[in-house]
């Protein structure tokens, strides 16, 4: 309790990503040698000038009574903006003039089996032979391509499953999307969804018309569908570039990449190459011979072979670092993918890496983040659910709702979208970023939770893995059989008048045998667990005579003078209760939690 009413005393100070001791010292409005003392403390030694990262900054904030607050939380979870903003984080604190133009980072997209790998490799063996023959190439993730001396940077893995999977961690690496359709077979429904999964990046799009050798291909007519998606050709007019490519006999190639390089040119696409590290880990691996190595995508910074490098849970100092093709490098600038050796730990994808000062700072950081995980566990997750929308419409807090639509037939899209477009109005629209015929599945959730959306499925339900990741991250999935039903709801979310109904779950009942008076604490209820299990954390009500007699939280729940979380069915615990302590022998204790109403 004291804690509580200590931290909330506390000023809430944001501190960036990185700063330098003297704005550290003009933020906290202290004497420069007052935070170098406090560093000291904590083991750090730097001078005036030096650079620290935000968990060391944090460190002496708080030993100096303030609560630090990250004003760019590079890497850590996703935040209520939604992570799309983390993207432009990365770079949102550098100054103009530190800005240098990177390489562009490009993901190929498109249905399957239109040529994805085929074009990723046709364009790398292109390359290869052109700069080195016979080059082995090594699987890192990402390869860089040279075209007319610049750079372009692959992403390997193809497919906005990844994409979206990468995007729902918080990361986000991806500066243009290459989408990919086979001019002899259209825009299919896997296309529709990399649109949709491209555009709720809002990630440029390029299109590839491949397999234009084939005699069967028909360009027009896949202009006209993709056109019909909005994305009108550039020689119809459009802003959409749209290159005929074939990767089987390699035609097209060096167009695709000039259009690549001249949609960079027009996004603007830079990094500060002089400041410590920060991106994306690509793949993390447990090497027999090397230990734990990872595929790093630098995004913002140039990291160096003996940096110390912070990946999640994972830490250590870069021992060795290589490019693609396997030379061993020195240093990797912005938009240059690497394999590094010297993790504590192997690495996730999608999880965000920086460089901080030493290997001290990196192993409290790491001690602070399991902590937090900890106590993140300890507590149920929530993505974004439609009762939150609801209220944080009332705090103004924002203006559109996003909305992913399935249903079970591809004629059901078009009413309901329609009907769910015209809701709302100026300022606060429901906005569908994806709608699509089929059962709800893994790719929906993560792009639900990258885009902050709710799932709506209309006479469709999710598949078995979907509902398990929508549980574990609390993603909102309502599913109806009634047209009505979607658009009353979604409705009254955008009015912000859905009220979210709680009904309560009984999850144990016990008797009360005994009363014990402890002096400071009150009276504990000595009682058997009849039925189900009671929790510490549940609401209990005191029922005497059928007559419902108090209605509160627990304050304790004991096993033989141990703390415990819980007790089941047939065994004895020590109850006490906030504000209650008239317990009588016989009374029984009903304990119950408030769970949200399923909509049917
Ligand atoms: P992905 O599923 O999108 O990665 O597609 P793949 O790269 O595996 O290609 C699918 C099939 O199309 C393979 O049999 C390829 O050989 C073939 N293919 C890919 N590109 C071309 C092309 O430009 N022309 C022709 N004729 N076939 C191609």
């Amino acid at each position: 309790m004291n804690d509580q009413v200590q931290t909330e005393e506390k000023k809430v100070i944001e501190i960036p990503d990185f700063l330098t001791v003297r704005q550290l010292a003009e933020t906290l409005d202290l004497s420069p040698i007052v935070v170098i003392k406090e560093l000291m403390q904590a083991g750090v030694m730097a001078n005036i000038n030096q650079q620290i990262d935000f968990d060391t900054a944090a460190v002496v904030a708080e030993e100096m009574g303030f609560q630090a607050k990250e004003e760019t939380p590079i890497g850590e979870e996703i935040d209520e903006e939604g992570p799309a903003l983390l993207w432009e984080r990365l770079y949102a604190s550098e100054a103009p003039e530190d800005l240098e133009i990177r390489a562009p980072v490009v993901t190929i997209l498109g249905h399957v089996d239109h040529g994805k790998t085929s074009l990723l490799d046709a364009m790398r063996e292109t390359n290869v032979q052109a700069s080195e023959a016979g080059g082995i190439t090594q699987h890192i993730g990402a390869h860089q391509i040279e075209h007319n001396g610049r750079s372009i940077t692959f992403l390997d893995t193809p497919g906005h499953e990844a994409f979206t999977a990468m995007r729902a961690r918080g990361a986000n690496t991806t500066d243009i999307a290459v989408l990919v359709v086979a001019a002899d077979d259209g825009v299919m429904p896997q296309t529709v969804e990399a649109i949709n999964h491209a555009q709720a990046a809002r990630v440029p799009i390029i299109v590839a018309l491949n397999k234009i050798d084939k005699a069967t291909a028909q360009p027009e007519t896949v202009k006209q569908q993709l056109a019909e998606m909005n994305l009108v050709p550039d020689d119809w007019g459009g802003e959409t570039l749209c290159v005929s490519v074939s990767a089987k006999q390699k035609t097209g190639l060096e167009d695709l990449l000039e259009a690549i390089l001249l949609v960079a040119d027009s996004t603007e696409i830079k990094a500060n190459p002089n400041r410590p590290a920060v991106g994306t880990v690509l793949e993390g691996q447990l090497d027999r011979t090397r230990g734990s190595t990872a595929t790093l995508l630098v995004q913002n910074g140039t990291l160096h072979v003996g940096d110390v490098v912070v990946a999640s849970l994972a830490q250590g100092r870069v021992r060795r670092m290589f490019d693609e093709q396997g030379r061993s490098i020195e240093q990797a600038p912005p938009s240059t993918p690497v394999l590094i050796l010297g993790l504590s730990d192997v690495p996730n994808a999608g999880d965000m890496f920086k460089v901080v000062p030493d290997e001290q700072i990196a192993r409290a950081i790491v001690a602070k983040r399991e902590e937090a995980k900890k106590a993140r566990e300890a507590r149920p997750v929530k993505a974004f659910t439609l009762d939150d929308f609801s209220s944080r419409i009332q705090a103004g807090q924002i203006k559109e709702l996003n909305l992913i639509l399935k249903t079970d037939v591809q004629g059901s899209i078009e009413p309901i979208v329609n009907s769910l477009e015209g809701l709302g109005n100026e300022d606060l629209k429901a906005n569908i970023i994806h709608a699509a015929a089929g059962n709800i599945n893994e790719s929906d959730i993560n792009l639900a939770i990258a885009s902050q959306a709710i799932v709506l499925g209309f006479q469709v339900h999710p598949d078995p893995a979907a509902r398990r990741m929508a549980e574990n991250e609390g993603v909102d999935i309502r599913t109806y059989d009634i047209i009505y039903h979607i658009v009353d709801e979604v409705d009254k979310a955008l009015k912000g008048l859905l009220e979210p109904t709680y009904v309560d779950v009984i999850i144990g009942e016990a008797e009360v045998r005994d009363t014990f008076h402890i002096p400071k604490t009150g009276t504990i209820a000595g009682c058997f667990v009849r039925r189900g299990e009671v929790r510490r954390n549940a609401k209990v009500r005191v029922i005497r005579d059928s007559q419902l007699i108090h209605d509160g939280h627990v304050s304790s729940l004991k096993r033989f003078k141990q703390d415990v979380r819980e007790v089941r069915t047939g065994f004895e615990c020590g109850v006490g209760l906030d504000d209650f302590n008239d317990f009588e022998v016989g009374d029984m204790l009903q304990f119950y939690v408030k769970e949200r109403e399923e909509v049917a």
